[in-house]
């Protein structure tokens, strides 16, 4: 496991470092053919889950190359242009969305996964600039539920300056995800999209809640749900209750059609590959068994859907 999660570790830093902004892989187009769409879907991100009211908010887009280092691992590019292409989309790059999601219960402010903050470079790191058009101050937040401790996900806690961004807020994180940011040494971190994890840590230890897999962190209003794979501490989040309920998947699944109609082809960024593997299929089936509705942080902007079974494939069906 450990061995697993350090190559895969290693496969990451190859992959980010193509995307940090010190490489001279292609940006600029990067950032223009994603920027387009993300703009023009933006007013709708605003939606209900039973009586509370929840905002998907932009913090940016990534994009990788169709060369089978990230998407796809083990297949050919050919393989992967087939699914892009009976999709109608590109097929010699991939694109995903960072797209945190806010939801106001009560007299509690919630943000789920903070966005990629100064960690990926220019085309990320939007969210504080999401929430002030939203009219939502960071010091109204009162918890954040870290799906995960890669870089696009803890990357918003601190600013430039190493400071909390959120000041007020609880941060939930999955206890083995919490040790294993914990455990990073600067080297490693930048393997997982960490900038600097020792100051990220110190940051934010007074504020963690490092939470066991499945823990009612606010009861009535969310549950993690123990998702098994992406990394040691992994978790989902049940928004809400009924059929009305939100499933917050974190990074089950990171591509819109690839993850979802192939989950059982390699993602780089999986430290434990085949139980990745297995928990997104099973959370297609039971999530397209049940109705469940969706929220995936990566996929197109807002994020909200559903999965259904179409043949004997799965498909996202946007909300
Ligand atoms: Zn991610």
């Amino acid at each position: 496991m450990k061995i697993t999660s350090l190559a895969l570790a290693a496969a990451i830093g190859l992959t980010l470092a193509a995307c940090s902004p010190k490489s001279e892989a292609p940006k600029e187009p990067a950032a223009a053919e994603t920027a387009a769409p993300a703009e023009t879907a933006k007013a709708p991100g605003a939606f209900s889950i039973g009586e509370y009211q929840a905002l998907s908010l932009l913090d940016g887009t990534l994009e990788f190359p169709n060369d089978n280092k990230v998407v796809g691992v083990g297949k050919t590019a050919e393989e992967v242009a087939a699914v892009l292409t009976a999709a109608g989309l590109p097929t010699d790059k991939l694109g995903l969305t960072i797209e945190p999601l806010l939801v106001k219960a009560g007299d509690k402010v919630l943000l789920f996964d903070t966005g990629a903050g100064t960690n990926f470079g220019p085309t990320a790191g939007k969210l504080g600039q999401s929430l002030t058009e939203a009219g939502v101050e960071a010091a109204s937040v009162t918890d954040i539920f870290i799906s995960h401790v890669h870089g696009d996900h803890v990357g918003g806690l601190v600013n430039a300056d190493g400071a909390l961004v959120f000041p007020n807020a609880t941060v939930h994180i999955g206890a083995a995800d919490w040790a294993f940011l914990q455990g990073l040494s600067a080297e490693n971190g930048a393997k997982v999209g960490v900038g600097n994890p020792v100051a990220l840590v110190t940051a934010v230890t007074p504020k963690v809640d490092a939470f066991k897999p499945g823990a009612d962190l606010v009861p009535g209003v969310v549950q993690a749900v123990d998702i098994k794979g992406h990394t040691p501490g992994h978790s989902g989040y049940l928004i809400g209750a009924g059929a009305d309920s939100v499933l917050y998947i974190g990074d089950t699944m990171h591509h819109y059609v690839v993850s979802v109609q192939k989950p059982d082809w390699t993602i780089a960024f999986d430290h434990d590959a085949p139980t990745a593997q297995k928990s997104r299929a099973e959370v297609l089936a039971q999530s397209a068994a049940s109705g469940q509705r969706i929220y995936a942080v990566h996929f197109p902007y807002p994020g909200l859907g559903k999965f259904e079974k179409r043949g004997e494939e799965f498909v996202w069906v946007a909300e």
